[in-house]
């Protein structure tokens, strides 16, 4: 396989890092809450990598995999919890902060002997005692493709398919801002490595289930624009009109939302359990809503980020659309 030659020297945090991972014996392996592709595919493409080097990891999702991700390879070696047990070593792939890491990572963090944060994150806390946190790269997948490769660690075809998966949904199929020329070279290297690009692609952005159209025809009902904020509320009444217990991705409907011209940010506010809302925010180039998120306690990058806060729907949206009003008059500073 032809490696794609890295753009910046890699941080010694790698060979720290891989050296750690290497020495381990008993081996943690969590993601955040609510995980995503790059979450998913970031924590099976580890988990397979140190299966194939002779040290199987527990590899933790906190509750379960989403059903539209379990075509990821490793998904299916995952489990749901972890109450038992010490570990060298706990890795967190994709999450920005300790909280985010959910039950997993509070058993974890008291039961590891060193913790390893690898994420792409720009509001990464630098949470544990070794960090690889690269924000250039479009996903958590992309800095494990850097950290096997420096390791001089082959590439299996199902690491590739499950490192691949990270980069299609992190970038909605490399049209994001942050795809360069060795995005590609890299997706090119995974492919080569026998993952199917089409597949993901179909898996994770071609597919849609009727109960989440039903869901987009009731949110697409409470739509307004407003100042340059576009913004959606999916009501409890909504998921439950809509068959939905937990419904898995709001990506995909904020982002078609930012799409609208005239938006220069859009948001969702979604209504989850215990007086809580969920909100997922997107920015067009040039603004920036990762600042706000960070603020409200929650983080992400400059144009897609998120944040739960408690209260009701309407008490939410009063506190922060104006604040989002704001941040699309500011632009990104
Ligand atoms: P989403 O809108 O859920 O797709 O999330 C967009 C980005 O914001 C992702 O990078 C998430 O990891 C991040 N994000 C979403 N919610 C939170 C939160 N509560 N705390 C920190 N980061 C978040
Ligand atoms: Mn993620
Ligand atoms: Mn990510």
């Amino acid at each position: 396989m032809t490696t794609p030659t890295p753009e910046v020297l890699p941080a010694p945090q790698f060979a720290a890092a891989w050296h750690a991972m290497a020495q381990a014996e008993r081996i943690l392996i969590v993601t955040h809450v609510k995980p995503d592709g790059d979450a998913i595919g970031a924590l099976c493409g580890l988990a397979l990598a140190l299966r194939e080097l002779g040290k199987p990891p527990l590899a933790v999702v906190d509750g379960s995999v989403p059903e539209y991700l379990r075509f990821i390879p490793g998904s299916d070696a995952t489990v749901p919890r972890v109450t038992a047990g010490d570990f060298d070593v706990m890795i967190s792939v994709d999450a920005s902060d300790e909280e985010r890491t959910g039950a997993p990572g509070v058993y974890g963090r008291a039961h590891s002997a060193l913790v390893i944060n690898i994420d792409h994150h720009p509001t990464n806390t630098a949470f544990g005692a070794l960090h690889v946190i690269v924000p250039d790269a479009v996903s958590t997948t992309q800095i494990l493709f850097d950290l096997l490769s420096i390791a001089d660690r082959p590439i299996s075809q199902a690491v590739a398919g499950a490192l691949l998966a990270g980069m299609v949904t992190d970038t909605i199929g490399f049209r994001t801002n942050n795809v360069t020329p060795r995005t590609l070279e890299i997706a090119q290297a995974l492919m080569r490595a026998g993952a199917s690009l089409h597949e993901i692609m179909t898996r994770t952005l071609g597919t849609m289930s009727w109960r989440n159209v039903e869901l987009w025809k009731y949110a697409l009902q409470t739509v307004a624009l407003e100042k340059g904020v576009i913004s959606a509320a999916i009501t409890r009444e909504a998921i439950k009109l809509a068959h939905m217990s937990q419904p898995s991705d709001s990506g995909g409907f904020v982002g078609f939302l930012n799409s609208t011209e005239e938006a220069r940010i859009a948001a969702v506010f979604k209504e989850v359990e215990d007086g809580k809302v969920e909100m997922s925010f997107r920015a067009k180039p040039g603004f920036d809503v990762a600042t706000l998120a960070l603020s409200l306690g929650g983080g992400g990058h400059r144009l897609a980020a998120g944040v739960t806060l408690s209260g009701t729907l309407e008490e939410v949206q009063a506190r922060v659309l104006p604040l989002l009003q704001q941040a699309a008059a500011d632009g990104a500073s």
